[in-house]
């Protein structure tokens, strides 16, 4: 007779690298260390790293080199782009920029407005779609506290702006609370207003699907080391008009046609888009790790979903049972959000905690007011906070169950110490 082993059926999430990585604790003793602090920056897809290693012997100069290498870097680089485009469901027609990350996407976008263009977000953005807006056309709206709020209020918000071009900028979901702003809703409403609306996935992006067409957005930007690949690129996909009409904000080789010397001055013609706002030798191998990473969270997303899903609510059960604990929110316990939680431990100061958690525990989490301290500082203050720093948990394709209990264990354990 033979006896069938059960298995599993649950299908695999994609590996990451370093998940069995050992840290030392302050005892001397070593343990597997548990990053939950995936939301800062994810650790690299085990495929991404060996993707990364098999162009290594190969990158070279792209669009300029006529040599065997430049020739296979220039087809990965364009190619990387038609990998973000699927990303997203961008259409054909949406330029693909490659950046350095979210934060210089966010800054082209600005630097790219027509003239006089009103710009319009809700204060709770991380401060990379918070500051690069300027002028006196731009208004921060204070973010209210249901998401149907935020619709009727940017519907207000629209309503006064002056005649001429109009942006919304949105993110999908915060790098705070986790939760998923109503961004199919909010573009609708910009629609009505003829506004344009720029979608921030950098914290969206990691965790579920972005479908440009059917949230209706006109630009996104995301970055690699957000979506499980190393440090270094990022992109801003959508309408190439105002784009093209911009003079590049970051100017040399790469983004220029023709350069003249008129004695006194020099002309340039500027490149189309996207070479127009790619200046200077590009990040290959980052941008084809970006794609890469693209590619394998797009075939995944029911695992990577699912797997955070039980991890999160085992999250919060357990973070519910720690004395003293409350979460923030912007929207209210019950608003869907992905795997980050931000919270604060009544009595215990966020950097001992953070602190003790990494040399006691061997655990990561960060703390402060994540580049989002408008939203960090109000939130705090409603929950009658004393200091102006929070806990962030995050999760990811590296968390593990174990990971999430040790966390809660080693609070309950330093929350019995006591302060
Ligand atoms: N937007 C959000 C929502 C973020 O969470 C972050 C990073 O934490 C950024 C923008 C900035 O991303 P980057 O630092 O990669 O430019």
């Amino acid at each position: 007779m033979t006896i069938a082993i059960p298995r599993s059926t649950a299908p695999a999430i994609p590996g990451v690298v370093g998940s069995s990585l050992s840290v030392p604790l302050v005892t001397g003793e070593r343990v597997e260390y548990a990053n939950l602090d995936h939301a800062a920056s994810a650790p690299c897809l085990e495929q991404v790293r060996d993707a990364v290693d098999e162009l290594l012997p190969w990158y070279a100069s792209v669009h300029r080199g006529a040599g065997f290498a430049s020739q296979v870097s220039t087809r990965v680089y364009e190619q990387a782009r038609d990998s973000v485009r699927r990303f997203v469901n961008a259409r054909s027609t949406e330029a693909v920029v490659f950046t350095r990350n979210t934060t210089d996407a966010l800054n082209l976008l600005a630097r790219s407005l027509p003239r006089h263009t009103s710009v319009v977000l809700f204060d709770a953005e991380h401060h990379a779609a918070l500051l690069p807006w300027r002028g006196p056309n731009v208004r921060r709206i204070a973010t209210p506290s249901s998401a149907e709020a935020a619709v009727a209020v940017l519907d207000r918000e629209l309503a006064s702006c002056p005649v001429g071009p109009r942006l919304v900028v949105v993110t999908g979901a915060s790098n705070v609370t986790g939760e998923v702003w109503p961004v199919a809703e909010l573009a609708k409403v910009a629609r009505r207003h003829g506004a344009r609306i720029a979608l921030d996935a950098a914290q969206f992006a990691p965790h579920r699907p972005v479908d440009v067409r059917a949230l209706d957005v006109d630009y996104t930007v995301f970055s690699g080391h957000k979506v499980y690949a190393p440090f270094g690129s990022g992109v801003l996909v959508g309408r190439s008009d105002w784009l093209q009409a911009a003079e590049p904000y970051l100017v040399g080789g790469g983004a220029t046609k023709l350069v003249t010397d008129h004695g006194d001055r020099l002309g340039v013609a500027w490149s189309a888009v996207p070479e127009r706002h790619e200046a200077g030798s590009p990040n290959v191998v980052g941008v084809h790790a970006l794609a890469v990473a693209c590619d394998v969270l797009g075939r995944h997303w029911e695992q990577t979903v699912e797997h955070e899903r039980v991890l999160l609510a085992r999250l919060r059960a357990g973070l519910a049972t720690i004395p003293g604990l409350s979460e923030l929110s912007l929207f209210g316990a019950d608003h869907d959000r992905v795997g980050v939680v931000s919270f604060t431990i009544s009595g215990h100061d966020a950097g001992y905690v953070a602190a003790a958690l990494s040399a006691e525990h061997g655990i990561g989490v960060r703390d402060g007011a994540f580049c989002a301290h408008v939203a960090v500082t109000r939130l705090l203050d409603e929950a009658g906070a004393h200091e102006q720093r929070a806990l962030r948990a995050s999760l990811g394709l590296g968390s593990t169950e174990d990971h999430v209990d040790r966390l809660v264990a080693a609070l309950r354990s330093l929350v019995a110490e006591g302060p």
